[in-house]
């Protein structure tokens, strides 16, 4: 071979493997757009008047403060999981949301958590369920993906663990507010029914996209009010009410858990774009506004694709939600007629 010609291949040789390494390392240039972070607070069937213009702010300004923090994180070059976790947990120490701190009670007057986490590079997962004693469940759901063997575990053996990675632990009356008891008194009572008193669904979730062009999603939840003790809805189940995927998108859904784990609607969203080509829109209104609506399954998602392209469908009249963008717009809504 030509001196020259093997020069040439060498120097295309190392720049190639050169781009492979800055491609670990460093932002992506001209294929991402930036960062991206949308977070839901639960979709449901609440209306202007059902709800006091004050606590329409509480809820507006609480995501608006999740908007912030998970931005700066992006903004500094943190990952999309990073991201999730803390905007998550942050919604977990908020007692408005049906997460953390204020989770609703099941059928036994107890608080029980879901929680679970993807990383859409690595399609790694950790899930928790039934938690009564982790103040941050998402990030008992991190350590499982991060520092167990396993995807998902539950009840006492997921604290178990959760106490062996140090996590922080608290009294299960920690979880306690008056507005969940009350809810729970109602139901108790048997004088409203399931759907009226879980018409805030209140699980929250959040997807992102980071600078490296890497999405992920998270999903936490106290359930739904007045479930039965034991019962797993869809927010813990990988592909039910999380899924990210950097080939299609990433998923967090809130609503009424048994349709969303029988449409499986998260992984449904990304099956539809990766096999039959839906851009992200498509796929997310199809599942929730055409197949879940069918069915009656309530609820709502927030997806986002690795363009940076944002759907946040919901087929109840409402849906706490907001999005943040690498070039500084922040956007909270409530109700259905907002942009
Ligand atoms: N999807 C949750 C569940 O069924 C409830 C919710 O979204 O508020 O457990």
């Amino acid at each position: 071979m030509h001196p020259y010609i093997l020069f040439i291949s060498l120097a295309s040789v190392i720049m190639f493997l050169g781009a492979g390494n800055m491609k670990a390392q460093s932002p992506v240039k001209n294929t991402v757009p930036g960062h991206v972070l949308v977070i839901h607070g639960g979709a449901g069937a609440i209306t202007r008047e059902s709800i006091p213009p004050a606590v329409e702010k509480m809820y507006r300004d609480s995501l608006c403060k999740v908007l912030l923090l998970g931005d700066s994180i992006l903004r500094n070059g943190g990952s999309s999981l990073d991201a999730v976790e803390a905007c998550i947990r942050m919604m977990e120490n908020c007692p408005l949301f049906n997460a953390g701190k204020g989770a609703v009670f099941n059928s036994e007057g107890k608080n029980e958590l879901d929680a679970s986490i993807m990383d859409g590079k690595t399609h790694k997962a950790g899930a928790v369920s039934g938690l009564t004693i982790v103040k941050n469940p998402i990030t008992a759901a991190r350590c499982v993906m991060d520092k167990s063997p396993h995807v998902m575990m539950s009840g006492k053996g997921a604290e178990q663990f959760a106490r062996e990675q140090g996590l922080e632990l608290v009294n299960p009356s920690y979880f306690f507010t008056k507005q969940r008891w009350d809810d729970y008194l109602k139901m108790k009572a048997k004088s409203d029914s399931l759907e009226k008193v879980n018409k805030i669904h209140g699980t929250v979730g959040c997807v992102a996209l980071d600078r490296y062009g890497n999405l992920a999603a998270g999903t936490s939840t106290g359930g739904m009010t007045f479930k039965k003790y034991g019962r797993v809805g869809d927010s813990p189940i990988i592909g039910a009410g999380t899924y990210a995927d950097n080939e299609s998108c990433a998923v967090s859904a809130t609503g009424h858990g048994e349709f969303f784990i029988r449409n499986v609607v998260a992984y449904d969203i990304s099956a539809l774009m990766k096999y039959k080509g839906l851009n992200l829109v498509a796929a997310a209104d199809y599942v929730v506004m055409q197949k879940l609506k069918a069915q009656g399954g309530s609820g709502g998602v927030i997806c986002l694709d690795q363009k940076g392209n944002i759907a946040m469908p919901f087929n109840t009249s409402g849906m706490f939600r907001g999005y943040a963008k690498a070039g500084g717009e922040i956007k909270v809504a409530v109700w259905g007629d907002e942009n």
